[in-house]
C-alpha cells in the first residue's frame, strides 16, 4: 500500500437528516462524515450516517489484509447529524479495532465519553458501547490543543494550549483544534490536519460574521483545502418568513469570504441543506465559483488529493 498519501474523502455531506432519493443521488444524502487517509493514519471526522458505508469499506480492507484496524475519530460536536451513524459503524464491534476518539468538552457537565455511550444505549439501541469488543481511547479536546500522531500503534500525543510542543519530524500528522462559538449551544470544534507541509481545515456547522470570522481566517490561513459549512443560499439566510440567522450555519457567500481572506487553495462546500436537491446545489456552487473559482461541492464518494 502507498503510505505517502493525504487523501480527503467525503462519505457524508448532508446536514440535518439523511436525504436518500433520486433528487440527491449525485451529491449524496448521508449526514456528515469525512475520511482523511494521511501517511500511515486514518482519520474520521464526525459520525453522521456517512460513517456506515465507510465502516463497511474498512471491514472489507480488514478481511482482505488481516491487519488490525486503527482510526482516529475527531468529533466536531455532538448534534444528531454528526453522531447518528455510530451505532452502525461495524469496526467498533471488533477486538482487532483500536479507535482513538476526540470530542468536545460539553457545556452541560456530561463527560464526552458518557455522551458517546448514550448515542447507542438501550433502550434506543440493542447494544451499549461498553459491550463492544473494540479497544477505545476517548478523550476531550478543545481550543488551542495540539494532537500529534506518530505511529498508528501508539496513542496520540495530546498537548493543551501553553504546553511545550516538541519538535517533530516532517512525516507525523499534526492536528490543531480551535473552538467556534457560533453554533448552538455548545459551539463547534474546528480541526486543522497537517502533514508534510500540506493541510486541510474542517469548519462545518459554523455561521459567518459580517466582516468574516477572523479567528477562523487565522486558523485556516493558506490551507490547501477548507471544508466549510454552506447550508444556505444567500436569500434563505435573510428571508423574513423563516429567519435563519443565529441557527449556526453559513451561506455559500460566508464560506467564500473565509476562503478568500484565508487565502486557501481550494474550498469545499459541505453540510448541504436537506431541502436542496442536486440541481439547486449546482446553482449555489456556480455562484460561489464566480467569486472564488476553486470551489467545489463536497460530493459523497469523491476524494481530494492533497499530496
Ligand atoms: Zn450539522
Ligand atoms: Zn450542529
Amino acid at each position: 500500500m502507498n503510505r505517502d498519501r493525504f487523501t480527503v474523502t467525503f462519505w457524508g455531506v448532508r446536514g440535518g437528516y439523511p436525504t436518500p432519493g433520486p433528487t440527491t443521488v449525485k451529491y449524496g444524502g448521508n449526514t456528515t462524515c469525512v475520511e482523511i487517509e494521511v501517511g500511515k493514519h486514518r482519520l474520521i471526522i464526525d459520525g453522521g450516517t456517512g460513517i456506515i458505508p465507510l465502516g463497511r469499506k474498512i471491514m472489507q480492507e480488514h478481511f482482505a489484509t488481516g491487519e488490525p484496524i486503527y482510526a482516529t475519530i475527531l468529533i466536531t460536536h455532538t448534534h444528531h447529524d454528526h453522531t447518528q451513524g455510530f451505532p452502525f459503524f461495524v469496526p467498533t464491534r471488533l477486538p482487532e479495532s483500536y479507535l482513538n476518539f476526540f470530542g468536545p468538552k460539553l457545556l452541560f457537565g456530561e463527560p464526552f465519553e458518557e455522551f458517546l455511550g448514550r448515542v447507542m444505549h438501550p433502550p434506543v439501541f440493542p447494544i451499549g458501547l461498553e459491550e463492544l469488543y473494540s479497544k477505545r481511547c476517548i478523550e476531550e479536546t478543545g481550543r488551542g490543543d495540539t494532537i500529534i500522531l506518530t505511529d498508528p500503534h501508539e496513542l496520540a500525543q495530546h498537548y493543551a494550549l501553553g504546553d511545550a510542543i516538541p519538535d517533530t519530524p516532517d512525516d507525523v500528522v499534526i492536528i490543531k483544534v480551535d473552538h467556534g462559538y457560533h453554533h448552538p449551544k455548545n459551539g463547534i470544534l474546528f480541526y486543522r490536519i497537517s502533514y508534510k507541509g500540506h493541510s486541510v481545515v474542517i469548519a462545518t456547522d459554523t455561521e459567518g460574521y459580517i466582516g468574516v470570522d477572523r479567528r477562523l481566517v487565522k486558523f485556516a490561513q493558506a490551507a490547501d483545502l477548507l471544508i466549510h459549512d454552506a447550508e444556505y443560499d444567500e436569500h434563505e439566510y435573510a428571508e423574513e418568513a423563516v429567519l435563519r440567522q443565529g441557527w449556526g450555519h453559513s451561506t455559500w457567500g460566508m464560506a467564500v469570504d473565509v476562503a478568500r481572506a484565508a487565502e486557501v487553495k481550494q474550498l469545499a462546500l459541505i453540510h448541504h441543506s436537506p431541502q436542496h436537491d442536486d440541481a439547486y446545489l449546482e446553482g449555489m456552487v456556480t455562484k460561489a465559483q464566480a467569486i472564488f473559482s476553486n470551489t467545489i461541492l463536497a460530493c459523497e464518494g469523491e476524494s481530494v488529493e492533497l499530496l
